[in-house]
């Protein structure tokens, strides 16, 4: 089924109130520009004054604990982010693997409670620059699929956008070839079906990692690339609605 793209924004560690008036101007860019789905992912200090203040860009977390509350200093659960506003959570980011120790098992936790609470998910893997240099690329892929998806969608593909990000291209300005993210997408789509059935063919998969304004129309013409998740370009209305324009919206 061919669905709009989806350009979602990960703010990481980035904004205080002040950056939400960039979010405000994405919102109003969003609203006059059809045919493409937009979200931003703040801080979580943001989620709720954001969520507030968007009404076309859904707003969502970067995180989520797999308890719903408990003895967890610093945590925050899923249901305290629809509490504050969020529609979806990004789960198993590199940094959050790579900061946290998150495991496939933990990302998996995650996105089980993320679905209980009524989140949305969007579920990040990728592989680092030593294992496609070794040729491990879509093995590494795969596992981290088979072991951080859900083990079911008992709502449907809606509930689950899947993130192709290598590690090697977030922050860094370097992209992979277009034969490679095809052929990974390609892997990933293969992945969901299998998984899933026929909901598995209707799963969002976005690519991530250094997407800009200058090479966001060409990674979007890739097959099974339904959409990007974009961190440093998602800071300013500007770079960030660019994006939004290269992945075909009609400005109204
Ligand atoms: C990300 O962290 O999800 C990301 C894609 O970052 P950047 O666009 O800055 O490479």
């Amino acid at each position: 089924m061919a669905q709009q793209p989806f350009i979602v924004g990960n703010w990481k560690m980035n904004g205080t109130r002040p950056l939400l008036a960039e979010a405000r101007a994405i919102d109003r860019g969003a609203g006059r520009r059809s045919g493409v789905r937009v979200a931003l992912a703040p801080p979580f200090t943001l989620v709720m004054a954001m969520a507030e203040a968007l009404g076309e860009v859904a707003v969502g977390g970067q995180d989520c604990h797999a308890a719903p509350s408990g003895a967890h200093t610093g945590d925050v659960s899923a249901p305290m982010l629809v509490d504050a506003g969020a529609q979806f959570v990004i789960l198993g980011h590199s940094e959050r693997r790579a900061d946290h120790g998150e495991t496939d098992e933990q990302v998996r936790a995650k996105a089980d409670a993320a679905i209980e609470a009524g989140l949305s998910i969007i579920v990040c893997v990728g592989e680092t620059e030593a294992q496609r240099d070794a040729g491990d690329a879509e093995g590494v892929v795969a596992a981290q699929l088979e072991g951080s998806l859900p083990a079911a969608l008992p709502e449907g593909a809606s509930e689950l956008t899947v993130a192709y990000e290598p590690v090697w291209a977030i922050g860094t300005g370097r992209v992979p070839a277009v034969a490679d993210v095809s052929a990974m997408h390609a892997r990933i789509r293969q992945e969901l079906v299998t998984r899933y059935g026929e909901a598995g063919a209707d799963v969002a998969i976005l690519y991530g990692g250094s997407v800009n304004a200058a090479n966001a129309a060409e990674l979007l013409a890739v097959p099974e690339v339904g959409g990007a998740l974009v961190g440093g370009a998602s800071l300013t209305a500007d770079s960030f609605l660019a994006i939004v324009l290269a992945a075909g919206a009609d400005q109204d």
